[in-house]
């Protein structure tokens, strides 16, 4: 039997316990739960084969009450001694895509970056839209090319065209950037023709990840009006590889800010969900933002209400993403175009100046909020390294 040693520090101690999609050199992906530096793999740990699956799904389709138990019963089996032959270390195991994504669906509840965006792209024009205090602005994003952490991508072709420009081009994009956001996983999901109220998403909502909605702003800028991004943001969209569970974020819950004007009654709750999350971005090893999720204005048990309340099916694996986080000061915007204003203002990384993202840079996101203990729980982080573009200039 193993005792799995949990340093004071850790931020995968007992307060968090997240869940991921492992395989080892000698066998395939399945379910385990990290601890401290460990990785636990459950269905030989626990039994049930629910956890021989290579991704979380069947265990989020049981639901609420069987999180709650699962959470207890793995909290009193790590507390004690573990098979041997259920623990591994975290330098000798593979991450995998944790979730199989069902749809994905991208919203925008930062109001810095909403403003900010505004004025980038519509300079001429008011920088929030009359909708967005109303509804918890989104688009539906490209489920298919939601890769785990680690993952290589390839610089997007596309066609952009700059406001002097006479007629579009075809090419590799040149404003390359990142999004830093959570993302939120549906465990349980709704039928077509009912709604979820805010109230509910504790019964629906698994857990969360750290997001990185990779743009290409020429691409987007381009080809968003009338109907919004598509082809500036379906090239790759990466997750970290363990979800923390929902009920690992109780110690996290705050209100969100004040709402005004009042939202409409479906979107109103009376339990709070702003979460006091703080994100790290990190550009080739060195930080250049610190967004702070506690600042968003939406919260996440309004996204999914909206994303129901016209009678649109949920679906478990459903993936939706908060929208960049953005704060009031620059060190906190969390997407390049914001931080460097449009390329305008270079940021310094390490010993450069930079503007859109180059290829071989690698992007790292990383997050931490309070736990139940009085520590702090991790996420991990998201990370991704950008290839040289591979399509011809057709
Ligand atoms: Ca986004």
């Amino acid at each position: 039997m193993t005792v799995i040693s949990i340093p004071t520090d850790s931020l995968f101690g007992l307060d968090n316990l997240p869940y991921g999609v492992f395989s080892t050199a000698d066998a395939g992906p399945r379910v385990g739960v990290r601890v401290g530096d460990s990785v636990v793999d459950l269905t030989t740990a626990l039994g049930d084969n629910v956890f021989a699956q290579p991704a979380l799904n069947a265990f989020m389709a049981q639901g609420r009450k069987r999180w709650v138990e699962v959470r207890a019963q793995l909290t009193e089996l790590v507390s004690g001694a573990v098979a041997d032959d259920a623990v591994f270390s975290i330098d000798d195991v593979t991450m995998h895509l944790p979730i199989a994504v069902a749809d994905y669906v991208d919203f925008y509840a930062s109001e810095n970056h909403a403003t900010n965006l505004g004025r980038l792209f519509r300079p001429d024009s008011v920088a929030l839209m009359p909708n967005w205090k109303h509804l918890p602005v989104g688009y539906h994003g490209r489920s298919s090319t939601v890769v785990v952490s680690g993952t290589d991508i390839v610089r997007p072709c596309g066609q952009r065209k700059a406001p002097a420009d006479a007629a579009p081009t075809f090419g590799p994009s040149i404003r390359l950037d990142i999004e830093a956001e959570i993302g939120f996983i549906v465990g349980v999901g709704s039928p077509m023709g009912s709604s979820i109220t805010p109230d509910q998403f504790t019964e629906h909502c698994f857990g969360a990840v750290v997001l990185n909605d990779w743009s290409a702003r020429d691409i987007q800028a381009w080809e968003y009006a009338p109907l919004g991004p598509n082809l500036g943001k379906s090239f790759a969209t990466s997750i970290s590889p363990w979800v923390v569970p929902l009920l690992a974020l109780e110690a996290a819950r705050i209100d969100t800010p004040v709402q005004d004007p009042t939202p409409l009654p479906y979107l109103r709750g009376e339990e709070k969900w702003g979460l006091d999350i703080d994100l790290e971005v990190e550009w080739n090893g060195h930080v250049v933002s610190r967004p702070p999720y506690a600042q968003m204005y939406w919260s996440p048990a309004q996204m999914l209400a909206h994303t129901t309340v016209n009678g649109a099916a949920a679906s478990t694996g459903d993936l939706f993403g908060s929208g960049t986080i953005s704060g009031p000061e620059k060190a906190q915007r969390g997407a390049f175009i914001e931080l460097t204003w449009g390329g305008a203002e270079p940021v310094t990384v390490g010993d450069r100046q930079r503007t859109f993202i180059e290829d071989g840079d690698e992007i790292s996101i990383s997050a931490t909020a309070p736990g139940a203990s009085g520590g702090r729980i991790g996420f991990g982080e998201v990370r991704g390294r950008i290839l040289p573009a591979t399509g011809d200039a057709r």
